[in-house]
């Protein structure tokens, strides 16, 4: 989706916002330490667009994910929705303006109830209508998300994992969010499947004017959905751009190490040489400077003492590196 600078609105804006989780560790628990899983992280989504957000497991996208959705509150930074702080909203506000797909379409529906009920869930619970016309709403949604009406009826043992995605899906946009966050919606389903889900989410996308943050580890998969890619390490952003700039001109050394990991189908798409030392460092105790620099084997001094500011290196794209 191509969008001239006049037109784009922000629906999402995060500002400075960090997520600490106090551990403890060492003989008998005693010393207390840190987990930076979100440091410092800035970044918008703008309206009726899909951001992909990349990175290793551990790099604190999942937990960016509830931060945005109102599941955690940040320690520190501020969260805007449409351009007004989201602070203290209560659940039935958040409801209606964003709703979340989890990864895994097993544990995320209650076994014990049939799918119309959690289809309907937040609407009974927010009276969105009579109970006649909240049930004509499930047996509508689930015809939209490729399900049929009698299904209302059966419980989610009876479906597929695919099928069971569908179901949550169709609970997403059931409160007629703004913004649904897919927390990698489709890395617990078979290959085949993940493509149908993933043409769903686009379609609904269509349908209902939706923005998407799309979190996953896997960049082909990001490819496909995203109209911009943001790259995370180490609870911080490595590099933010449109999708086809970040995988035709990945400038990072870590974005460049990702992509030249997972083979993408796009024969236009160039392989940078890349390569990487050392597993990722905990996130008790990240380094300092470029969190990157202990695998980056073009780290500089500058790497190791200096954390690198976001510069925008060609229009709209944004990277967090002294190279540039
Ligand atoms: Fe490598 Fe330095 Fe760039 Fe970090 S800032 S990615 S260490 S060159």
């Amino acid at each position: 989706m191509t969008k001239n600078a006049l037109e784009i609105t922000n629906i999402l804006e995060i500002k400075n916002i960090k997520r600490h989780y106090p551990v403890s560790s060492g003989i008998l628990s005693l010393s207390k330490a840190t987990v930076k899983a979100v440091n410092d992280i800035s970044l918008e989504v703008r309206n009726g667009e899909t951001l992909g957000l990349v990175g290793e497991s551990g790099c604190g996208k999942s937990t960016l994910a509830r931060l945005l959705t109102g599941l955690e509150s940040p320690d520190a930074g501020s969260i805007f929705f449409k351009d007004k702080e989201f602070k203290n909203w209560d659940s039935a506000k958040i409801g209606t303006m964003m709703q979340m797909v989890f990864q895994d379409p097993y544990s995320s529906l209650n076994p014990r109830q049939k799918v119309g009920n959690i289809i309907s869930e937040g609407m009974r619970i927010h009276k969105f209508g009579s109970r006649k016309e909240i049930s004509a709403r499930v047996e509508e949604l689930l015809v939209q998300v490729g399900l049929r009406p009698e299904h209302a009826k059966r419980y989610p043992h009876e479906f597929s994992g695919g099928q069971r995605q569908r179901i949550a899906i169709a609970r997403a946009i059931a409160m007629n969010p703004d913004l649904i966050v897919c927390d990698e919606p489709v890395s617990a389903l078979d290959v085949s499947v993940q493509a149908q889900v993933l043409n769903l989410l686009k379609k609904i996308q269509k349908e209902f004017k939706l923005s998407y943050v799309f979190i996953s580890h896997d960049l082909s998969v990001v490819s496909h959905i995203s109209d911009r890619v943001a790259v995370m390490y180490l609870g911080k952003l490595m590099e933010i751009a449109p999708t086809e700039t970040l995988y035709h001109n990945p400038l990072h050394p870590y974005t460049q190490v990702l992509l030249e990991a997972v083979p993408i189908a796009d024969p236009t798409i160039k392989t940078v040489e890349a390569s990487i030392s050392g597993d990722m460092p905990s996130p008790i105790s990240p380094p300092s400077g470029c969190p990157f620099h202990p695998r980056c084997l073009k780290a500089m001094d500058i790497c190791k003492e200096t954390p690198p500011v976001r510069k925008e290196v060609e229009p709209d794209h944004y990277v967090f590196c002294h190279l540039y």
